[in-house]
């Protein structure tokens, strides 16, 4: 799948934001580094919009990106984007030397910087720090937008109060951009986890991997190789929702498979226990085996074997499928006679073990990829960014679809 219409989101109505000023300023302003200044700073202001429009994991927005992964890679550059729009902006106020005294413009500009230069800190220097608090520092990205719009709106010699395109075009982008971010901040944790369940089963499949049933008190309509968030509210528990693929199951009861990564993982593996109240959305994700090709080539990569063990829990005998598993050391191998009782059961089904403890790595070096073919890859970010690059310089055409259990 193509985010072609993701992309085009962000193509036009950046588009549209530096035709608008563009025209504003050429209109209005005499000094050409006045008019740079406001066209760079109606960009960054579109920046803001975009991004926190994307923040809402709109449904919608999913499928034009082509899954939540791809559409939080945009998110990242748009807001890197920003960030150096937001730069420029200052070295060509700075260059303007307008002998403002200290005053409320200056103060929202400077208050506005300080934010920007704190979130980059966090940013580049706290890399290590927990997803959850990670994400709570972005929430300073909405008064800093307020701030930053109030900045625009005492110091632009172009007047956004008066009726003009400029003007409903900017304040159309400032409600949607802010209803936006007041929803992702206040009310899509409260609101969205509608379907509630237990978790009816545990069962621990190695020293660090975990499958735990739930059943639903509503069925969930699924795709096998989705994923969903999920609260878990256990006494003690980490409380923010976490992203796992659906391992199995099916509309009223769901298997989810969790490897150790960090703290919330490790609360499951130690102590989850049955009948702990859980709350759930989504679901999202394209792993869509049941519409892919004919044929197809499967890469796994240790715990990226969740999406593809939901497809194999039934036969599918009618398609081709070439897999690839890799994993480090036995232990990590989960699933392993799971999949090799289904490749006895079906004929145009085969899987290549890859323990890379005794094994080289994996490579794709000579095999021919043909167009007739789907390619399914889930693991380690790096490992699926390579494949990815190696599969499109040897077939232009090739269709691949892959998550990297990231959205960060
Ligand atoms: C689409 C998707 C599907 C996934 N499916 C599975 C699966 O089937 N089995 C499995 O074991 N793991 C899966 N993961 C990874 C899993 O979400 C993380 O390992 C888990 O959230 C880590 O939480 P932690 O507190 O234990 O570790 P932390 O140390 O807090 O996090 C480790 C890493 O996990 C990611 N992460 C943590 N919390 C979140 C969050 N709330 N939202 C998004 N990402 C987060 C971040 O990249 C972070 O750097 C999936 C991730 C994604 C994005």
């Amino acid at each position: 799948m193509k985010n072609t219409r993701g992309i085009l989101l962000i193509v036009i109505t950046t588009l549209v934001s530096f035709l608008l000023w563009f025209f504003a300023a050429q209109a209005q302003l005499a000094d050409p580094l006045d008019r740079a200044r406001h066209i760079v700073a109606g960009l960054a202001l579109n920046g803001f919009f975009l991004n926190f429009l994307l923040a809402t994991r709109n449904k919608t927005l999913e499928k034009w990106f082509a899954g939540l992964d791809k559409l939080y890679i945009s998110h990242k550059f748009i807001g890197l984007g920003t960030i150096a729009l937001l730069f420029v902006h200052v070295v060509l106020s700075d260059q303007l030397k307008t002998s403002d005294a200290v005053n409320i413009r200056v103060v929202t500009g400077g208050l506005a910087m300080f934010l920007l230069v704190v979130l980059i800190g966090i940013t580049l220097f706290a890399r290590n720090l927990p997803y959850e608090k990670w994400r709570l520092t972005h929430r300073v990205m909405l008064p800093l937008y307020i701030i930053a719009l109030l900045h625009v709106n005492l110091s632009s010699h172009i007047s956004l109060l008066k009726f003009s395109l400029l003007s409903v075009w900017v304040w159309l982008t400032v409600v949607i951009g802010i209803l936006s971010a007041v929803y992702v901040i206040f009310f899509y944790q409260k609101t969205s986890f509608k379907n509630k369940g237990k978790v009816s089963n545990v069962t621990k499949l190695s020293s660090n991997v975990l499958e735990w049933e739930i059943t639903l008190t509503k069925p969930i309509n699924y795709r096998k190789g989705q994923f969903i968030f999920i609260k878990v509210f256990q006494k003690g528990f980490e409380t923010a929702p976490h992203p796992f693929s659906i391992s199995g199951g099916d509309e009223k009861k769901i298997l989810l498979t969790t490897k150790v990564s960090g703290d919330f993982t490790r609360q499951l593996y130690d102590s989850l226990e049955l009948n702990t109240e859980v709350a759930i959305e989504g679901p999202y994700g394209f792993m869509d085996f049941s519409h892919g090709k004919k044929k197809q080539l499967w890469v796994a990569g240790g715990i990226g074997i969740t999406p593809f063990i939901a497809y194999l829990r039934e036969d599918h005998p009618d398609q081709q499928i070439d897999m690839y598993y890799s994993y480090m050391g036995p232990e990590a191998g989960i699933y392993k006679e799971a999949i090799e009782e289904y490749q006895k059961r079906n004929k145009s089904f085969q899987v290549h073990f890859i323990d890379t403890s005794v094994m080289p790595f994996l490579t794709f070096d000579g095999y021919s990829l043909t167009s007739d073919t789907d390619v399914f890859m889930c693991g380690p970010e790096k490992m699926i960014k390579s494949y990815a690059e190696y599969f499109r310089k040897n077939n232009k055409n090739a269709r691949l679809t892959y998550e990297a259990f990231k959205l960060r």
